[in-house]
């Protein structure tokens, strides 16, 4: 677990989910690992406490990332720390309770574009600051979590929601080639349905049962199967891959 013990990955929304499961895989390789969350202080530091119990380095650092106070303050934290921030996991993202478009306010839109755009925006600018080779960084990564709904539109669901993992999908794209001369890649990964808490934010707990029998493989993704796919990109065995969107959809 050595090596990286002098860079940091931060997660953002690593308390619960799949950030927590990516949170967890990163100090398995031995990174410094910024936990960030927005109100569920109590699931952020069992994720740190988990981490350290196994001998890795994290901790946690409150911020809501749709805010840019808030994003500057988070960044603001890790830089006390005098380590290079070489990982960044744009992971936290939001929905709400499933709705026809008729019926969605712009307060609600807005909130959904806040979060999932606007604060992968946001942190993205804040770590190519510290990663940039020209600035002098060490350069480093970005995952970008969209999800498969970029692509279904999430029809009678949440039409807002999808909007902003298209959103997400170009900002992989563009920034990609934006930084690419500055040692950052850029990479997005697209879950399907993955068991967490996001399924009761949308009214319904079960909702991947009902859809199972759409996914070819026949089941739900876990958290850790998604971690996988995002510490590889973000790893030096992706080396030669920027730009690139990895689904996790269970072949949906
Ligand atoms: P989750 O279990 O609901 O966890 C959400 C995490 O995001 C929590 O750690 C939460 O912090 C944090 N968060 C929410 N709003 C935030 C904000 N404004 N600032 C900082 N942190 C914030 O979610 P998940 O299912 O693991 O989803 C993670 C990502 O995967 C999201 O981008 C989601 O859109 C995407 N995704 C998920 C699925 C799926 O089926 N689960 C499918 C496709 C894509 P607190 O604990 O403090 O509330």
């Amino acid at each position: 677990m050595g090596q990286k013990h002098q860079e940091i990955a931060l997660v953002t929304g690593a308390s619960r989910g799949i950030g927590a499961a990516t949170a967890t895989r990163l100090a398995e390789q031995g990174f410094v690992v910024c936990v960030n969350y927005h109100s569920r202080k109590d699931a952020a530091d069992a994720v740190v406490s988990s981490i350290k119990a196994t001998g890795g380095h994290a901790f946690a650092v409150q911020a809501d990332i749709s805010q840019e106070e808030e994003v500057m303050a988070l960044f603001a934290c890790i830089d006390t720390f005098g380590i290079p921030l070489t990982r960044l996991v744009n992971n936290a993202g939001i929905l709400f309770t499933q709705s026809k478009l008729v019926d969605m306010n712009a307060d609600r839109i807005n909130k959904v574009l806040l979060a999932n755009v606007t604060g992968s925006f946001l942190c993205a600018r804040e770590a190519i600051k510290r990663m940039a080779i020209s600035s002098g960084g060490k350069g480093g990564a970005i995952v970008n979590v969209s999800s498969g709904a970029s692509r279904s539109g999430s029809p009678k669901e949440y039409v807002d929601y999808a909007a902003s993992k298209g959103a997400v999908d170009t900002l992989t794209i563009g920034l990609s080639k934006e930084v690419a001369e500055e040692g950052i890649r850029v990479n997005g990964v697209r879950p399907g349905l993955i068991h967490t808490d996001i399924h009761a934010d949308g009214g319904e707990p079960d909702r991947i049962a009902r859809l199972t029998p759409r996914i070819p493989l026949q089941r739900g993704g876990s958290p850790e199967e998604v971690a996988a796919a995002i510490c590889f990109l973000l790893s030096n065995d992706a080396s030669f891959s920027t730009g690139t969107i990895i689904d996790v959809t269970g072949g949906v």
